[in-house]
């Protein structure tokens, strides 16, 4: 994928907590050990929160420290930026992906709320109780954050399996704003219900944010950047779309099951299948209308 190299980046949508400036860990790190961990970047792949899992209550963290993120904004300032460097493109993903939602509310008489994307390398209170970097990336419905730590791009080809690239990390992006929406127009809270399995809400509504991921790659490069007018993505090649498909498939409940326990459980299926997340995300694409995304009809 590639970006307009004039296209100024916004970098006020992303708040950079790496650092270790994140929540303390002491008493509040994620327990289980090893085990308990593995569990958890299970539970939590492109997750929702990690309120499932018993995790105390924490308030609102406050923005990344302003020199931290004074730092972001110098190294991510153009489009350039971002077809250079790995955290710049994240930067400029998000401000895609939210420039897209954000004209699509107002097509419809709606405001769409922007939501920061918090960047963290150590444990981080969220507003859903703190988070290891482990957890894999997630959404937080109670802060409306989306909790990012970069390092999961590796662990997507080294544990998952994926090919990788910038777009499978884009997909990933994309489908967190996909439950930020889901969170906007009332879907997230009605699906919780805590149950899971092939046909559970729980799987609707990760299916639905793998749509509106392929909503984005339709449109993102026609989506213009409110700065200059002109699309920041210039570019989505079929390779992209590939890898996208293919990071869906390597997170799919089945294909991390079948890796981790050597067979398959879909009583206990969260996310969807492979095929399930590949088919639905495809819909997104293809058609680019909110309304094809319908994962509960
Ligand atoms: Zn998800």
């Amino acid at each position: 994928m590639q970006f307009d190299d004039d296209a100024r980046l916004d970098t006020s949508q992303v708040q950079d907590q790496r650092g270790g400036s994140g929540g303390g860990p002491s008493g509040k790190m994620l327990g289980g050990g090893i085990a308990g961990l593995l569990a958890i970047v299970v539970g939590l792949v492109f997750g929702i929160s990690p309120n499932q899992l018993g995790l105390s209550g924490g308030d609102d963290t406050s923005a990344g420290t302003p020199a931290v993120n004074a730092e972001l904004a110098r190294t991510c300032s153009t489009g350039r930026d971002a077809n250079a460097v790995d955290e710049c493109r994240i930067v400029a993903v998000v401000n895609s992906v939210q420039a897209y939602w954000t004209g699509e509310f107002s097509r419809r008489g709606a405001t769409y709320r922007p939501a920061p994307t918090v960047f963290f390398d150590s444990p981080v209170r969220t507003g859903c109780g703190v988070a290891d970097p482990r957890t894999g990336p997630f959404y937080c419905p109670a802060d409306r954050k989306v909790y990012i730590d970069l390092g999961f791009f590796r662990t997507l080809q080294t544990q998952f399996g994926a090919k990788g690239g910038p777009f499978a990390e884009s997909y990933v992006v994309a489908h967190e704003y996909g439950h930020h929406v889901q969170n906007l127009t009332g879907v997230l809270s009605a699906a919780q219900d805590g149950r899971s399995g092939a046909n559970s809400k729980s799987v609707r509504v990760e299916l639905q944010a793998d749509c509106y991921a392929g909503l984005w790659a339709k449109n993102a490069t026609r989506t213009l950047n409110p700065v200059t007018g002109s699309p920041l993505v210039t570019a989505v090649t079929d390779d992209d779309i590939a890898r996208g498909l293919d990071a869906a498939a390597a997170v799919g409940d089945d294909t991390i099951q079948s890796r981790a326990q050597g067979r398959v459980s879909p009583d206990s299926w969260t996310h969807g299948s492979a095929a399930q997340r590949q088919q639905w995300f495809t819909t997104g694409l293809q058609t680019g209308d909110l309304a094809a995304c319908d994962t509960f009809g």
